[in-house]
Order: structure tokens, then sequence, then C-alpha cells
């Protein structure tokens, strides 16, 4: 039997704002989308968070059985600065500022987000759609809204019509905003705006001149919307209306309230059954952001070089650090915090590695069976993984008894522990074992700084022989010297 008939899965829906029994649309299967990344410039720790908890989620859905859909795109196009409907379009402007083609942008940014999120051992989703293959589906969607008497052309331009809609439905549903409210805090309109209400949002863009990215559509040639992409990649995949939709929280209004009244402007039907928001990163106490530069990314962390912690830390350690959280809470890195997390971490993966080596006897003092169901009650409480992973370390207290002979375990209940912990803190949270693998690196840096060392010696004694000798062969091992003021530094390829 699949374990998500024994287990009751409990979500909080940002729809609702409840806590609400999880029953999917189908039986057995699951369809989630999330919202994925601009690809404009590398991804921060703060975006990496987002994608992290969706994982565990997605992770979680897979373990109990379930099969699962995973739709999370890539936007290449139709996002523009300020998350406006007026101004440059954020690839085209890097693509700009480095004199290179905007999909060369795209291509650069998309390759180092799927290296990073492969760092942090994220499962890669089912299905990576990007809004530039998919302008069809946004054109034809653009068309049955207007033909449904939800949007307007202007010169080249359609806008979604807010109050229009909101006569016969209701825009501001998931964010709790109502749009009297909105109107009366906004200022008028300028002068040269096309738009009926500043409200109204961009479902297709007319392509200035000078405007690269560009495709010809029934209004001219011009580009979508950005919240339209959304609607139009998760409709193809997952159907009209699916099970799950997420992104961080500050996605919620306007790009997801857009994407419900798309929705329902063109289909007739809301889209989603459960909106999951994942909470912000903050550094310093401030939402991590690219715009204001409030940022650190995964290479500063990992390598060390920044001016923010005292050390690195590895992947393995910041994913933990993230899982220690509840993903609707706000989190606060913090060099403190990566070292709590550190030792955490450590202690875990001491207690995983002794596991199979304890001791059994015919008795067991622990009660793995329903130690394991509070580990599942945890999860299934809206994935609480910090309840989830005291209650790891409640089992590590008691590996560590048995290890000091204060305790006893039998050999069926160290089968299922093991089981368990493997599945939880493998297959769930996602976190691997690098303890050693840190160790490795650090014995391999220390081999290369003593033949350095020893390269140095030979050159001082004028035997260049051995001193190109060690370069030449450590280079093709792949561990490149380069010599500068400061002494020698070497990179590992
Ligand atoms: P973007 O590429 O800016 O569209 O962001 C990609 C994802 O990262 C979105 O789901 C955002 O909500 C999320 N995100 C942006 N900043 C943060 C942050 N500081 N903490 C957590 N998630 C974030
Ligand atoms: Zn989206």
């Amino acid at each position: 039997m699949q374990l998500y008939k024994k287990q009751k899965l409990k979500v909080h829906n940002s729809l609702t704002g409840k806590k609400e029994d999880f029953v999917p649309i189908n039986e057995g299967h699951i369809g989630m989308y999330v919202c994925g990344p601009t690809v404009y410039s590398f991804v921060h720790l703060g975006n990496c968070r987002t994608f992290m908890s969706f994982d565990m989620i997605f992770r979680y859905f897979k373990h109990l059985g379930f099969k699962v859909r995973y739709v999370r795109n890539i936007t290449d196009a139709g996002h523009l600065e300020n998350d406006a409907d007026e101004g440059e379009d954020k690839i085209a402007k890097k693509a700009k500022l480095e004199q290179i083609e905007p999909m060369e942008v795209v291509q650069r940014y998309t390759v180092d987000f799927h290296n990073t999120l492969q760092q942090f051992n994220l499962l890669p989703p089912s299905i990576e759609p990007t809004a530039t293959g998919h302008i069809i589906e946004q054109i034809e969607i653009i068309k049955e809204i207007i033909e449904n008497g939800f949007a307007y052309v202007v010169n080249g331009s359609v806008y979604f019509d807010v109050v229009k809609f909101n006569e016969s439905h209701t825009y501001g549903k998931l964010s709790g905003r109502k749009l009297e409210d909105m109107i009366a805090n906004t200022r008028e309109l300028t002068a040269q705006s096309e738009k009926r209400n500043p409200q109204d949002f961009a479902l297709w863009k007319k392509a200035e001149p000078q405007h690269i990215m560009r495709w010809p559509s029934p209004w001219g040639d011009g580009f979508p919307g950005w919240h339209l992409e959304c609607t139009a990649m998760s409709t193809k995949y997952l159907g009209e209306t699916f099970d799950i939709h997420g992104g961080g929280m500050d996605l919620k209004f306007p790009h997801h309230e857009c994407e419900i009244a798309q929705s329902e402007a063109s289909c007739g039907k809301s889209p989603v059954k459960y909106w999951l928001h994942a909470n912000m990163l903050t550094l310093n106490g401030k939402k991590m952001s690219k715009s204001t530069g409030n940022n650190i990314y995964p290479s500063e962390i990992i390598s060390g070089e920044n001016n923010i912690l005292s050390k690195p830390y590895s992947a393995a350690v910041v994913r933990f650090f993230m899982m220690q959280a509840h993903y609707t809470s706000i989190l606060d890195l913090s060099d403190d915090a990566l070292q709590a997390s550190e030792k955490g971490y450590l202690r875990l993966m001491e207690a995983l590695e002794n596991l199979p080596k304890l001791p059994t006897s015919a008795t067991s003092d622990f009660d793995v069976q329903a130690w394991r169901q509070k580990c599942y009650d945890a999860m299934n409480d809206d994935f609480n993984t910090p309840i989830l992973i005291s209650n790891l370390f409640d089992a590590v207290k008691r590996i560590n008894l048995v290890k000091e002979g204060k305790e006893t375990l039998s050999e069926a209940d160290k089968n299922l522990l093991v089981d368990t912990m493997s599945a939880f803190i493998h297959d769930v949270l996602g976190i691997e074992n690098q303890a050693h693998s840190d160790d490795n690196s650090q014995t391999l840096n220390g081999i290369v700084e003593l033949l350095i060392g020893l390269r140095n010696e030979a050159r001082a004694n004028k035997d260049f022989a051995t001193s190109d000798k060690i370069r030449d062969e450590l280079n093709a091992l792949g561990v490149q010297l380069k010599d500068g003021k400061d002494g020698t530094s070497f990179t590992i390829n």
C-alpha cells in the first residue's frame, strides 16, 4: 500500500489562510507548478531557499508514493524592471550592458541556476518550460480573455481590465486586497498611460523599434506580459485546474493574483486548489534581493570568499540550515546560525554512520515505530521540517546511548531506524553526507600546499627541472598554479 494512504497530510493554503486536508484532484497524482527564476543574473541564496523549500515538498510527495508532475519554469522574456508594465526587459537590459545577445544572457544564467541547484542537491523538475517557448499558447489565452470581454487593445498592446473583471469576479482574493482600496491608494494615471485604470496589467506589450525581444502577434510585434507566462505554462502541462502552485511570498501580489484573474477570465476556472508560499531569507534582517544588492551568492559561502561569514560552509550544511526553519517562516542568515547548523549536521551524520555498526539485543528500549510516526506527523503538518529534525535528534540521543551500552536495540528496530533515518535525511530533506568530502578537500588542499612549498624550495635552489615538473604534473591532474605578488595560489578543476 502506498504511504500516502496511511499518512494524512495538511497544507497551509494561502488562498484560504488555513491549514487544510490535502486531497489531490486525481487520487495518487499531484500537479505542482512553481515560478522559476528570471535568468538575468546569478541566483542568490534567497532564491535558492524558495526552490529548496519546494524541492523538499516535491521529495516528500514522492516519498509518500504520489506520482508528481512538477513544473518549474524559466522566465526568459517579458519580466520588466521593477516588476512593472513599463521599462526595460531585465534580460534585454543585461544583454545591452554586456554587449551580448539576450539568449546568451539566458543561457549563461540558466546554466548557473542548474549548477547551483545541483550543488544543493535539488532534484530536477519533471518539466522546465521557458516563456519564449510558449508564445503561441500565450497569444491564444489573450484572444480568449479579449473574447470574454476582460481585456482591451490599445495601440498594439493588450491590457487586462481589472475593473471590468471585478464586476463579476473577485480581484484580490489571494492577497486579501480590495480593488476599491487599491484604487483609492493609487495616484492618477499619467497622461501618456494607455491603461484605463492603474490596476490594469499588460498581457501583451507592443515592442518599440529598439526592443530586441519581439514576436509577431494579431496586435503587431511585441512580447508577452510576465504574469501571463505562468498561466500559459501551468495550464498547458497541468490543466486548467491543478493541485499546487508555489513561489516566494513576494510573488503573491501582483504576480499570483494576476494568474488567478487570467485563468478565471479565459477558461472560467480558478487555476489552483492549494497555493503555497515560501518565506524569505534575510541577511542582517533585510530581505535578500538582487536589486538592492543585499545578498550573498552560494559560491561565496562555499568558497568562504565573502565579508559576512567567518569561514566556508558546505552546500549540505547550508541546506541543513534552511531545513531547520519552517518554509513559511522568515529565516535570517548569520555566521552564528550557520556554525550552529554545522555542529548539528556533523552530529547527525556521525550518528547515521554509527547506526549500522550498533550492537543489537533481544529487546529494545527505544520504541522506533512510535518515533517513526512522529517523524511523519511532523511532515504531515504542513511539512514541519524543524519538528522533524528535532525528532531526528531524539534518535541521535538514543543511538549514542546504545553505542555507549546504556540502552538496547533489537535487530528489527535497528533496521527500521536505519531505513527511517536515511529516508528522512537523504530522500526527504535532501541532505547528503558531505562530512567526509569536506575532510577530503581539506586534505587535498594541504597536499597541494605541500607541493607548492617543495616547488618554491626547488626554485630557490635553482633546480628548475624539479620546479617545472611539479607545476606541469599538477597541471596534468587539473591543478593550476598561479604565481603572483603574494605567492602562489591554485585552482582545482
Ligand atoms: P526571481 O528570479 O527574482 O523572479 O526570483 C525567483 C524566486 O526566488 C521567486 O520565487 C522569489 O519569490 C524567490 N525569492 C526572491 N528573493 C528571495 C528571498 N530573499 N528569499 C527567498 N526567496 C526569494
Ligand atoms: Zn510565475
